[in-house]
């Protein structure tokens, strides 16, 4: 049972009564039970079998003995297990948000971050053919969620990577402006219609441009990350010109000590 308690007063101020307000909440506490339920069932039952997919399909690939086309439909069954691998992540992620705002305490250097977001998306870029470049000028000191940051980071290279086409090139920046530490991730890829701009940013939200090309997605990344970006008193926004490109600026209040 939840109770809530609120005194009020009369038009002079003075205490006039109480309001006592009791509900059952047995309905709630067995939904929340449910959801957790189904969030183990997500991250246990559907990774172990994703994990055996894609470790089989990578010892196979190594066999010397295979043809070039099995390889080639090998690295199909690897790609798409991960893509799939990726949207329980995005999923589950976005199941869990919002129970974790006690994490963000940890002093961090966002610059760090950003080379280490460049540095995990370097096969991938290197697989599409994409050149990414990383720029950082000195520390970057924040107060954050280092996995929700790193998530954040990742969520945006990857974007401009899977949404960009071979031969052109991705670019980190990170920087300081004034009181904040900022990262721009910068393609030259599909770009973003000027009235999509805004729902990009809301669970689900994908481009009309991209439904049409088969490229997989959630719709989730960018409504995380920018709930996350929020949370640490950041914002999170875009600027893109169709068949251009587009940049994704990731702001994060520096801590007082840093600020000159
Ligand atoms: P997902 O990529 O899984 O669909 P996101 O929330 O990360 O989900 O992105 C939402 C949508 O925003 C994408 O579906 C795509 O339409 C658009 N988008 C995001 N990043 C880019 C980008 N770098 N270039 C073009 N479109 C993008």
């Amino acid at each position: 049972v939840s109770v809530t308690v609120r005194g009020f007063s009369d038009a002079g101020g003075a205490h006039a009564g109480t309001v006592v307000a009791s509900s059952d909440v047995t309905d709630v506490v067995a939904a929340v039970r449910a959801r957790d339920r189904f969030l183990s069932i997500m991250s246990h039952e559907f990774r172990t079998p994703l994990a055996n997919i894609m470790g089989y399909a990578e010892m196979v690939q190594d066999d010397p003995l295979l043809s070039e086309t099995s390889r080639s439909d090998l690295e199909v069954i690897s790609r798409n297990a991960q893509h799939v691998n990726q949207m329980v992540d995005d999923i589950l992620a976005a199941a869990v948000t919002g129970t974790d705002s006690a994490a963000i305490r940890l002093p961090l250097d966002f610059a760090e971050l950003v080379r280490e977001a460049g540095a995990s998306s370097g096969p991938d870029a290197k697989r599409r053919g994409i050149r990414l470049s990383v720029e950082t000028d000195g520390a970057l000191p924040v107060v954050g969620d280092r996995t929700g940051l790193v998530r954040v980071l990742d969520n945006l290279v990857s974007n401009a990577l899977k949404y960009s086409g071979s031969g052109t090139e991705v670019s980190l920046r990170a920087s300081r402006d004034g009181t904040w530490a900022v990262c721009a991730v910068e393609d030259h890829g599909m770009g973003i219609a000027p009235d999509e701009l805004e729902r990009i940013f809301t669970r689900f939200g994908r481009s009309t441009s991209v439904l049409g090309t088969g490229i997989p997605g959630t719709g989730l990344g960018l409504a995380l990350a920018k709930e996350v970006a929020e949370k640490h008193g950041g914002t999170i926004d875009c600027t893109s010109e169709v068949g251009v490109g587009s940049t994704f600026t990731v702001r994060l209040p520096l801590r007082a000590e840093a600020r000159s």
